[in-house]
């Protein structure tokens, strides 16, 4: 029997402090740059575990594949806060304190979720496997082991025995100057940076971004808007069982986030067809927690608690419209329940899964598209299960969605990765066949010119290795002249990070400076446009999918939401409502 988690910050419900906020706001005399994808969510929040485990696509050389693997295999994050945990620590936070005793208590926060990170990640069974041999006398005597593995634990070892994160720092500068090491230390820092942040209250992880991408004294642009997408995969990984955050508690604690950092942080509302499917039919899972997110509940947590929008990921198993036509056979699959590959009834009607799974989505479509609310959907042949299921990304299902909702405000999320093909050494910098394909044909599609058709370019691992291509890339992109009511690249494609994914690759915190650096390039080498191509790329675009004008339908739900939590709009309202305000007087988008 499954029990069923209701949340419970639904319990505790109490107003956040109108004195909030104690994340820093951000300066008013920089160019407004939007994130239109980020996650910050921990390791309660998701099957860390299923979703590494099932992934092909991290970066590192096999070895390390493996060990991080192991590790994430034996964690439980059991030591991770939960959303409840951190819905009341909010609310503490934003009484109004001394300024000092709250940054203390954010400190204290950051620093216990750095022990409870070394202890669950020391306590994995490769760690306590690994204690029992030889390395402690080989650290003593400075013996290096000569085998890979060995020395990427040792590496992992080293920097986990640091009692406090700032130690943790000073070893890992250290460890960085040992160059008679095989292995690569930059991607063990990847990996380490990864997990560590898996274990952090999700308000900290939101500091540690703007403390990357906006550091104290940096002169370019301010993220003011973070988007961060929630996600689902309790039926896609785990059979339907929950997360230890269930989603209501996610729903209540990213709200509460929206408010303690006004407004610079808000989340898109996870969409699963599968889970949509379940509940109509009455499924609830064989073992397990079984987590509440009703229709009603996604719509509830778009209009009126502070969410900006959906995201749904097509590649853990359906295809955004034309399920019906596949086989049955495509849900028979190991991880998937049984109960997904046969005929499925409700309300006394028996149809296939697939079908299901087009009625559910086609109320999704209908709902947004009636209501402006912008949906983002992963478009990259990545992190589905299989390759089959990561196909499900990039077929031309999302132009069938389209014709029969027109007004749809989408995003093709990371734009079927663009940057794909900058490695270090190409000098003549080429689009991959599927972003060709994303772009050219899904998002700048015949007609698209008056749609609200957009892409993400989030996770550009290309442009981090090699910085150097990434302007000649979008140079080449931007050539694109308008034709037969095609819209064209420049009006199309967003700055996004995709961190904390992001954390994994390398050269993580030039993401913001990087795209910035390449955008000014095109600016200084193209006819010059108003808005600049740099303006188009870090604000209008998102703006204009996002429907965040004054007036517009994400526009007014965040002042009411603003309002309703005491942020006053006019008198002293959110940075990106001035910017957006300035930004776009007299302009039309
Ligand atoms: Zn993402």
């Amino acid at each position: 029997m499954s029990e069923v988690l209701s949340g419970c910050c639904r319990l505790h419900r109490t107003p956040l402090s109108s004195c909030a906020p104690a994340v820093p706001q951000s300066p008013d005399n920089r160019p407004l740059a939007i994130d239109a994808h980020s996650h910050v969510f921990n390791g309660t929040d998701l099957q860390v575990q299923q979703f590494i485990k099932l992934d092909s696509s991290l970066p590192y050389d096999e070895e390390l594949k493996k060990i991080f693997g192991e590790i994430v295999e034996g964690l439980s994050w059991n030591l991770a806060p939960t959303g409840c945990q951190e819905y009341k620590v909010l609310g503490e936070l934003a009484s109004c304190g001394r300024t000092g005793a709250r940054a203390a208590l954010m400190s204290r926060h950051r620093e216990q979720a750095y022990a409870h990170a070394c202890r669950e990640i020391n306590s994995t069974p490769i760690f306590q496997q690994y204690k029992t041999g030889t390395a402690a006398s080989r650290r003593l005597t400075g013996h290096m082991a000569t085998d890979k593995r060995t020395q990427y634990l040792d590496s992992i070892g080293a920097l986990l025995e640091a009692p406090t994160l700032a130690d943790f720092r000073t070893k890992r500068a250290l460890l960085a100057q040992n160059r008679a090491l095989d292995v690569n230390l930059q991607d063990v820092h990847s990996v380490l940076r990864f997990l560590l942040q898996g274990f952090q209250y999700r308000y900290i992880s939101v500091q540690d971004y703007l403390d990357d991408y906006n550091p104290a004294g940096f002169t370019g642009r301010s993220v003011d808007l973070m988007i961060a997408n929630l996600v689902d995969f309790d039926w896609p990984l785990a059979g339907g069982a929950a997360t230890r955050t269930p989603f209501r508690d996610q729903i209540s604690v990213m709200e509460r986030l929206s408010v303690f950092t006004r407004g610079r942080v808000h989340a898109f509302v996870p969409f699963d067809p599968m889970r949509q499917v379940a509940i109509a039919a009455g499924i609830s899972p064989r073992n397990g927690k079984y987590s509440h997110l009703t229709f009603e509940d996604i719509q509830a947590a778009v209009m009126s608690h502070g969410f900006l929008g959906v995201k749904v990921y097509p590649v853990m198993g359906f295809q955004p419209t034309g399920n019906a036509a596949l086989s049955p056979k495509t849900w028979a699959q190991p991880w998937l329940p049984e109960w997904m590959s046969k005929p499925i009834v409700i309300g006394g009607v028996a149809r296939s899964f697939g079908e299901w799974l087009d009625a559910k989505l086609e109320a999704l479509y209908s709902w947004a598209a009636q209501n402006g609310v912008p949906i983002t959907s992963h478009v990259s042949l990545s992190n589905g299960p299989t390759l089959e299921f990561n196909a499900f990304a990039l077929n031309n299902a999302w132009l069938q969605v389209l014709k029969q909702h027109p007004d749809l405000r989408l995003n093709l999320g990371h734009a079927g990765d663009p940057t794909g093909n900058l490695s270090s050494s190409s000098a003549a910098p080429s689009l991959p066949p599927a972003a060709k394909t994303v772009i050219y044909d899904y998002i700048c599609a015949p007609g698209s010119a008056q749609r609200y058709t957009y892409g993400d370019v989030s996770y550009p691992a290309g442009a981090l290795t090699n910085p150097a291509a990434y302007a000649p890339l979008l140079e080449a992109l931007f050539l694109t002249r308008p034709q037969d009511g095609r819209a064209v690249p420049q009006d199309r494609l967003m700055y996004g990070t995709d961190w904390l994914m992001l954390l994994m690759e390398k050269n993580v915190d030039g993401c913001l400076s990087i795209a910035e650096n390449a955008l000014s390039a095109v600016d200084a080498a193209l006819p010059p446009q108003t808005p600049s191509f740099s303006d188009r790329f870090f604000a209008f675009n998102a703006i204009r999918w996002l429907g965040l004008r004054p007036g517009e339908s994400s526009w007014n739900r965040l002042e009411t939401f603003y309002r309703t939590n005491g942020i006053d709009t006019n008198a002293d309202p959110p940075a990106w409502m001035t910017k957006v305000r300035h930004l776009t007087q007299g302009i039309t988008l």
